[in-house]
């Protein structure tokens, strides 16, 4: 198996000891914690989601007129819990899974970013829950306006079988905030959607920072992170928080996991001009490279 070290957590491509590399899954060791980033979907994108974006813009960093888009969940084995952060739209998370040995069932809690459809989608199927025994986590600023200001049909229906099991929290700035679970903090990341929530891993000292829909271009994004896109319920909001959490990322040196970057979906920010520089981990990485 490939491993790469980067800021102190070991990362490779197969999922555990005994199991072959799957394209899909990609998995890091935080401290005592096991964190697997699962593939959902991969398509293409279409840049006309950037706002403000000029040609010249676009030209330069998607001059192909597309991008490769992806959506992405995460399981993380800790030593008392599995936990399950977001659901993708419920295909192909249920397949990892099952490669992984995990049954649905045994997951303790999924914790969610938010409530879109792509981050939903696995919570229930017919109105019976798909992660039986699972509490489902979420800011109750999210809660709030999907189920109650905006009544969307969609995102009632993902909570519903889980009635009493759904727990809301008050996320807290960046960087900031107690424990959700021995080892989880959630961190408020409002632009995206009114409760947009990150989740960083730490044990042991070693950090991970789960950002969510931080970021849907990363092409663009990353240079440019003034950059909103039309899925952001506020864009402006998103811009500023963007920056905010880009930033402390470069200068904490934490690891981070998008559910819209490309897989592997993790890697480390750096600052570069004016905007910042994305350093995915590359699958094909020589044994022991440090950064
Ligand atoms: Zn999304």
């Amino acid at each position: 198996m490939k491993r790469e070290i980067m800021w102190g957590i070991v990362c490779g491509m197969a999922a555990v000891q005994g199991f072959a590399a799957d394209e899909g899954i990609f998995t890091c060791q935080v401290g005592e914690f096991t964190v697997h980033l699962l593939v959902e979907n991969q398509g293409q994108g279409n840049p006309s989601i950037l706002l403000g974006a000029s040609g010249e813009v676009l030209n330069r960093y998607i001059p192909g007129g597309t991008y490769r888009s992806e959506v992405n969940t995460l399981l993380i084995r800790s030593p008392d819990r599995i936990l399950v952060i977001d659901t993708g739209f419920g295909g192909s998370i249920f397949e990892h899974l099952k490669t992984l040995g995990v049954d649905p069932s045994q997951v303790d809690a999924v914790l969610l970013t938010h409530m879109h459809g792509d981050h939903i989608g696995g919570l229930q199927k017919g109105g019976t829950a798909l992660f039986p025994r699972a509490s489902v986590y979420l800011a109750q600023q999210e809660k709030a306006y999907w189920t109650e200001t905006a009544a969307n049909h969609g995102a009632v229906a993902a909570l519903a079988p889980y009635g009493s099991k759904v727990r809301t929290f008050l996320p807290r700035p960046i960087g900031a905030g107690e424990e959700l679970f021995p080892g989880i903090r959630a961190m408020a990341a409002f632009g995206h959607t009114p409760g947009h929530t990150l989740y960083q891993v730490e044990s042991k000292g070693q950090k991970l920072l789960i950002w969510g829909d931080l970021m849907h271009v990363q092409d663009v994004q990353f240079p440019l992170p003034a950059i909103s896109v039309s899925y952001d319920t506020d864009p402006q909001a998103a811009g500023i928080i963007r920056k905010q959490v880009l930033d402390y990322a470069v200068q904490n040196k934490i690891p981070i996991a998008g559910m819209h970057l490309r897989y592997p979906a993790i890697g480390r920010v750096t600052a570069e001009g004016a905007g910042y520089r994305f350093s995915p981990l590359t699958t094909d990485a020589a044994e022991g490279v440090d950064g």
